[in-house]
């Protein structure tokens, strides 16, 4: 036993507060680093084997928060939740020093403020990682509200201080994160942060995870791979958790063989159109009957390629016309041709098109008896480098280009036309409307005619977070499950 040695027991291995409330008072009283052990419940007795004073971490004592050197705190708040067994001893150590040289912090070449920088971004990076990757499975507890359940292995002591990022998230779902060493719980009212489990404790895989694997397959670009760089931002640890990793190992072997293809793949020819005989002007003087009188789509998409009506026509491929069955029951209308579309010359054949399919496949639609178009016929576009960025298409081309979209809907003759986004909803509606209020609900039109609003399918290629991503991808597929079952309701016996 070492009588000059003080023993301060800490009750959790996360106990932040507990351990500035001992150091402080420590602090205070001058006892220098060499002259404490800070002891976290669980861990083994170290080599000092006993304590001349023991001094607890004070549960039930006020924090002084005015004595933390104030930009100590947000250092040390990362540093306390490493999983360094001597994260407290340094921490102390580092308050101590700061006594006698107030700007330690700023001494960038100083070892225990190397340290301590690597110790708060490792926890950073493990706070992050949490919010990344954990993937809820809903079980089903008859009698109950759906309940959500996650696995997630963090290397540091963070799953207190991340559930609150949860808590916003996720406020309307009764969830629990379970881990190794702590668990947090949210029924929708209170946080509770609970005792570690086992993976076995989770549950297996549940079903929307095939909808995410297809998802994912649909928008991966063997051309932009860059394995160093996904492993860095997902490394293989947090694979085994995430539904999406199965498919990672054959997309990324089959990723080289198709690049190639797409490199050697020959170049699509330009068809640009001959020089303009719809006008903006011109087809207006056609009179408004010259709509009826228009015999087949082909005949429209014909007219269609020589539009002038905006300048838009002028940087653009060609126009990208509107296709499907001239009886369909459904039209899809988007915003307007992307890249690809503008160099194919149909509707929704690039990412966004591919989200759509699968959205499509998974809600029993098919396309081919659908028809699908855009609110504006050409690609807009700014060019960066080698490449054409998509630029949203302003109000005046929308309103000009409802022209085209308008004769669709004659010949056509939809009874529901899903608009994908707020320039589709402004094409179809003549007028620009919120998204969020109207989404998911069927409104007439006309006497046969109706509309739902949904997102447009890039808006989830857009989203970074992957529990945002998937929940966005649910109520896309929901909204087109009620496109679907209102079609189906109407269908003549
Ligand atoms: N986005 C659209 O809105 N339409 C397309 O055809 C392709 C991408």
């Amino acid at each position: 036993m070492n009588p000059g040695i003080v023993r301060v027991h800490i009750n959790e291995p996360d106990d932040v507060s507990g351990f500035w409330r001992a150091a402080l008072a420590l602090n205070e009283r001058g006892v220098s680093p060499e002259g404490v052990v800070f002891d976290v419940a669980g861990r083994t007795p170290d080599l000092f084997g006993g304590t001349a004073e023991e001094v607890p971490s004070g549960v039930n004592s006020a924090l002084p928060e005015a004595r933390v050197p104030p930009p100590l705190k947000p250092l040390l708040a990362k540093v306390l939740l490493h999983a360094d067994p001597e994260r407290f001893n340094f921490a102390y150590r580092l308050l101590c020093r700061t006594n006698s040289t107030p700007h330690l912090l700023s001494i960038a070449s100083d070892r225990d403020v190397t340290r301590a920088r690597d110790m708060e971004k490792a926890v950073r990076r493990d706070m992050h990682k949490m919010t990344a990757f954990v993937r809820f499975r809903e079980i089903a507890e008859a009698g109950c509200e759906p309940a959500f359940v996650a696995w997630f292995e963090p290397d540091h002591h963070i799953v207190e201080a991340t559930a609150p990022f949860f808590v916003r998230r996720f406020a309307n779902m009764r969830w629990s994160i379970l881990t190794p060493r702590k668990s947090a719980h949210w029924n929708g009212v209170d946080l509770v942060i609970g005792r570690g489990a086992n993976l076995a404790d989770a549950p297996a895989a549940d079903p929307i995870e095939e909808i995410w694997r297809t998802y994912y397959a649909n928008i991966f670009n063997p051309a932009r791979l860059k394995v160093k760089a996904m492993q860095a931002e997902m490394p293989k640890k947090y694979w085994r958790n995430l539904p999406e990793a199965s498919l990672i190992e054959p997309m990324v072997k089959a990723a080289r063989a198709r690049a190639t293809a797409m490199i050697e793949a020959p170049p699509t020819i330009s068809r640009r159109p001959p020089p303009a005989l719809a006008t903006a002007q011109g087809s207006q003087h056609r009179g408004a009957d010259w709509v009826d009188q228009t015999a087949s789509l082909l005949e429209l998409a014909e007219s269609e390629a020589h539009c002038q009506r905006c300048p838009l026509y002028t940087d653009a491929t060609q126009v990208v016309p509107g296709e499907g069955q001239t009886s369909a029951r459904l039209m899809f209308v988007g915003e307007q041709p992307g890249d690809q579309e503008d160099i194919e010359g149909r509707p929704f054949v690039g990412p966004a098109g591919k989200v759509l399919q699968s959205a499509l496949e998974r809600c029993g639609i098919d396309r081919a008896q659908c028809f699908v178009t855009n609110a504006v016929k050409h690609f807009k576009y700014e060019p960066r480098g080698k490449r054409r960025l998509h630029k949203k298409p302003n109000n005046s081309e929308i309103d000009i280009c409802r022209w085209w979209l308008d004769i669709e809907r004659k010949l056509v003759q939809p009874e529901l036309i899903v608009a994908l986004g707020a320039t589709a909803a402004r094409g179809v509606l003549g007028r620009t409307v919120t998204i969020g209020p109207m989404r998911g609900k069927v409104f007439p039109l006309g006497p046969s005619e109706h509309v739902l609003i949904t997102v447009h399918p890039s808006y989830l290629l857009r989203i970074v977070d992957q529990e945002q991503k998937k929940t966005e991808w649910r109520t896309f597929l929901a909204d087109l499950m009620v496109a679907k079952s209102w079609l189906d309701l109407r269908q003549p016996a």
